[in-house]
């Protein structure tokens, strides 16, 4: 995961190794180095200024010399201002409500949203002990429900059918009512995905985000679509009300452009990491390990 970035952070660093002082002119080539990494690494424009602008104004009162060399406690500053614009804290799912929790996954064809849907039912039902129940509101395509069928058999959680023929609103309220019934604790929705963002598509998932009224919902977005997956997401968060993201395929992202950019373009939590083809790889977001792990 990013490893070209760590390595290209890392070579930035050694600007400052052996160094016995920051001055303007090592840390003017130290923050040059570390934004060729960034652009390099497909991170959004906008969002390097914002950290870059962060880290010039803080170096300045760096304290250097206590157990920490010039190089490390700028490495410090780097890590905690990357901390803070992808996500500062780590955000978890909201499910205090009076049960089902309605969870909407959205996002377009391809990103990864019927895998995820049944990774976060093995989830909630492994790590959170809940009771979960599924359900395709992909109307457009049959494979698209028959292969959620397929996963809710494999990860053994419960699934509601639905056919192309129903009108995914009322598939929703069917599903949410036996979810009552039956005492399950979260229901996840798994909608229609496009190939492009459309006038259609957002209207019809607004229409739909308004009839279930869900406690979450999360924008799936492929990772390896670098800062446009930040962009794409902002244009879904501009419609609806979303409350995360969850990035996939995080495995196949040398570059980590996607998780930089998300939280600050949108203004929303990444909320998991979809790190694999198999259906346990799925991480909630940490954005202090996530950094860690990236600065190596
Ligand atoms: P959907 O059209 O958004 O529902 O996408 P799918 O769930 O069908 O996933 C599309 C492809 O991406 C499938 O081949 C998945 O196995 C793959 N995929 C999904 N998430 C991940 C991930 O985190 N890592 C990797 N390597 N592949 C993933």
């Amino acid at each position: 995961m990013f490893d070209n970035l760590t390595e290209r952070l890392q070579n930035s660093f050694k600007v400052l190794q052996g160094k016995n002082k920051l001055s303007e002119s090592n840390i003017k080539e130290a923050i040059r180095e570390v934004r060729r990494a960034l652009l390099e690494a497909d991170v959004a424009l906008e969002v390097i200024k914002v950290f870059l602008d962060q880290v010039q104004t803080k170096v300045l009162g760096l304290k250097v010399g206590q157990g920490l060399t010039p190089a490390q406690a700028f490495i410090k500053l780097v890590e905690i201002e990357l901390t803070e614009i992808i996500g500062g804290e780590a955000e978890s799912l909201d499910l205090k409500i009076q049960p089902p929790a309605v969870i909407m996954l959205a996002g377009l064809q391809g990103a990864g949203k019927t895998t995820s849907i049944a990774k976060l039912a093995l989830y909630l039902k492994q790590r959170e002990n809940k009771k979960v129940l599924v359900v395709s509101a992909d109307v457009y395509r049959p494979a698209a429900i028959e292969q959620l069928e397929v996963l809710a058999k494999q990860v053994e959680v419960n699934f509601f059918p639905s056919t192309i023929d129903d009108k995914p609103s009322d598939i929703v309220a069917s599903a949410k009512k036996y979810a009552q019934k039956q005492f399950f604790d979260v229901l996840l929705v798994d909608t229609a995905g496009r190939l492009h963002i459309d006038e259609q598509m957002m209207d019809e998932i607004k229409v739909l985000q308004k009839k279930v009224n869900p406690i979450e919902t999360l924008f799936v977005v492929d990772s390896m679509t670098g800062q446009d997956a930040a962009h794409t997401a902002k244009a879904f968060a501009d419609a609806l009300p979303l409350t995360g993201v969850i990035l996939t395929k995080i495995d196949g992202d040398a570059r980590g452009g996607a998780a930089l950019s998300v939280r600050h373009i949108t203004g929303k939590p990444i909320k998991f990491l979809g790190v694999g083809e198999k259906i346990d790889t799925l991480e909630p977001f940490h954005p202090e390990r996530v950094v860690s792990r990236l600065l190596g």
